[in-house]
């Protein structure tokens, strides 16, 4: 079956698209947890982060920046959630990319 993000790649499940190129892709979450929440993926199917490899999260450092940069924002989070106790639901790799246009994100207690 199927991971869920693997079917927003296809066109499967909608979303709200920010950029995309050949390999990677970044769309609205769909339950923000800040005014800008935007969900960045390589389209191939890569559990975690810790089984990507490194060349891929290398380049996709630099579609990141687009992203910040479609978005006109300069001060945001990168959050990846690796292992179901670090908070990972969807077990294709995301880096989360949150921001606050409008004053400081907080800086919660995890525990
Ligand atoms: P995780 O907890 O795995 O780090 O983050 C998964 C994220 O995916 C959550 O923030 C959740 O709101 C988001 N999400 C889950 N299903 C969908 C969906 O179908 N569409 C979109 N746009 N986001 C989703
Ligand atoms: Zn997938």
């Amino acid at each position: 079956m199927e991971c869920i993000f693997c079917k927003i790649v296809k066109g499967e499940i909608p979303s709200k698209k920010v950029l995309e190129n050949e390999k990677f892709l970044a769309f609205h979450d769909i339950n923000p947890i800040a005014p800008v929440h935007v969900l960045i993926i390589p389209k191939e199917h890569y559990e975690k982060f810790n089984d990507t490899p490194n060349e891929i999260f290398c380049e996709m450092a630099d579609f990141i920046k687009n992203v910040a940069k479609e978005l006109n924002i300069t001060d945001y989070r990168l959050i990846t959630n690796n292992g179901s106790n670090a908070g990972q639901e969807v077990f294709h790799l995301h880096v989360h990319m949150v921001s606050n246009p409008n004053g400081k994100l907080k800086w919660p207690k995890l525990v």
